[in-house]
């Protein structure tokens, strides 16, 4: 379906931003699911919505100065875009990897104002990283990057206009030092991160609530095919934080986990894989997944990724980054029998992957939706960092499981509403973006 204002805006965005490839991606996914929708409300041209929203209300860069163990100045580019602020406080990750660059933080940025406003809590979108890798590193070197990301970036947040987390790259150590510097920056405590130690204002499953979150989004896909996780098998690509709880997770629910991988290659594991193996050599270790095999004997490691989705199962769960699943793969996929996909990543499903389970009708729950455990979590973290309150880890599963449940259904019924029934990629862009293009309209054009 095409319409002449949303090819008019896509065209606009690609001319302003020429080159960013993944940018062009998220925005014309989002924009071609909007169409019903632009056609039943003709104000919404009328408010300029579509040109508002596909234009960042700021976008920050700067420069990242450090010195590592070596006694050399090295310099990396840090990034914040701050997307949209209808809903609230912008919220989002921020990422240290080689590959960061602005499409890529703009991608990320952009999805982030649907999901959260998937949520239901009040949050609005932003994104943010560095090119900076902290694979190899030493603990001092992070440090040391972590204070001069911070010594720029504390000018433009605060608990109440911006509140990162992490995301690839930037864990608990990384929130950590950041929350650090700011804190003695600015002279203030208050919740400018989420993602922080359980000794300084963290929440309770927050770690483990992106992939919690995938597996409880997905677990409602596979109760509207009258089936479960139970006796599944699942394949999970990556191994880190989303990852290794996506599988803690499945397991609990009585699914068998065949295979886990990093940006090396996988490990195929028959008898199930052994999350606690895999938290000792990713969150302890810091190794690569091929050190599994020399615990697990009966573990294959496979060198390369993109072989992990001929492991014939059930349901696959994308966790590790953008466009890591081809159309070729999605075949494969759907050749050995598999019924559900659910994206713990961000975007990792190509455009030809999506069209393939769409087309087989395997249930397919975009990124947006079912990996919006995470932020949502941070929102109750940012809840509780006000309340100056703990919930229990009970507790906060609790309304998570309760989100996830929330999302899947606004994204059902919307999809249901603007005659896609069963598309969730259509439901979710559509459900998320209603919420916020309301309070841009009554908020001005601002
Ligand atoms: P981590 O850094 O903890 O783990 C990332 C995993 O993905 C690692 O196993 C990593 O391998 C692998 N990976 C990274 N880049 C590539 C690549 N180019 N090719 C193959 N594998 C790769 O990040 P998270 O688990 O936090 O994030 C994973 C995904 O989930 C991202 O898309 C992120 O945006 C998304 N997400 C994360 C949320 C969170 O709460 N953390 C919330 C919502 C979405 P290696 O170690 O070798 O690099």
């Amino acid at each position: 379906m095409s319409n002449e204002y949303v090819g008019k805006v896509l065209e606009s965005v690609k001319k302003r931003y020429p080159g960013e490839a993944e940018f062009h991606q998220a925005v014309t996914e989002v924009l071609e699911s909007l169409v019903p929708v632009i056609e039943k409300n003709k104000d919404l041209e009328e408010a300029g919505i579509l040109e508002r929203i596909v234009e960042p209300e700021r976008q920050i860069i700067f420069r990242v100065p450090w010195v590592d163990d070596k006694g050399k100045v090295q310099v990396n580019r840090g990034l914040r875009v701050q997307y949209n602020s209808a809903l609230g406080p912008y919220k989002g990750g921020i990422r240290f990897h080689p590959s960061v660059n602005t499409s890529i933080i703009k991608f990320l940025g952009f999805e982030q104002i649907f999901k959260n406003s998937l949520t239901g809590l009040m949050m609005g979108g932003g994104k943010g990283g560095a090119d900076f890798d902290p694979k190899g590193k030493s603990d001092n070197e992070v440090m040391r990057f972590c204070q001069s990301f911070m010594t720029e970036l504390y000018r433009h947040i605060d608990a109440d206009t911006d509140v990162p987390a992490g995301d690839i790259g930037v864990g608990g150590r990384e929130i950590g030092f950041m929350f650090g510097q700011y804190k003695r920056i600015k002279n203030i405590w208050h919740g400018v991160l989420t993602g922080k130690g359980l000794n300084y204002g963290g929440s309770l499953a927050r770690t483990e609530a992106t992939g919690y979150g995938c597996v409880y989004f997905c677990e409602e896909m596979l109760k509207d095919r009258k089936t479960s996780f139970e006796g599944k098998k699942v394949v999970i690509s990556g191994s880190g934080n989303v990852a290794i709880y996506a599988a803690q997770k499945a397991q609990a629910l009585g699914a068998k986990v065949l295979a886990v991988s990093d940006s090396g290659g996988f490990v195929y594991d028959p008898d199930g894989i052994k999350v606690d193996i895999v938290k000792d050599l990713k969150e302890v270790k810091r190794a690569r997944i091929s050190e599994y095999v020399k615990e697990v004997k009966s573990a294959k490691y496979t060198e390369g990724c993109s072989k992990i989705w001929e492991i014939p199962c059930d349901v696959a769960l994308p966790c590790a980054t953008q466009n890591e699943l081809d159309g070729k793969s999605a075949e494969m996929l759907v050749k050995n029998g598999c019924i559900a996909v659910a994206e713990g990543a961000n975007m990792p499903s190509t455009p030809e992957a999506v069209q393939v389970f769409l087309k087989a009708k395997v249930a397919f729950g975009p990124g947006k939706a079912a990996n919006a455990g995470g932020v949502a979590t941070s929102g109750l973290e940012m809840a509780q960092d006000s309340q100056r309150l703990m919930w229990s880890f009970e507790e906060v599963d609790k309304k998570l499981h309760q989100i996830m449940i929330n999302i899947h259904k606004s994204a059902k019924n919307a999809a249901e509403e603007y005659g896609t029934a069963g598309n969730l990629v259509n439901g979710a862009n559509i459900a998320g973006f209603m919420k916020v293009a309301g309070v841009m309209k009554s908020n001005g054009v601002i």
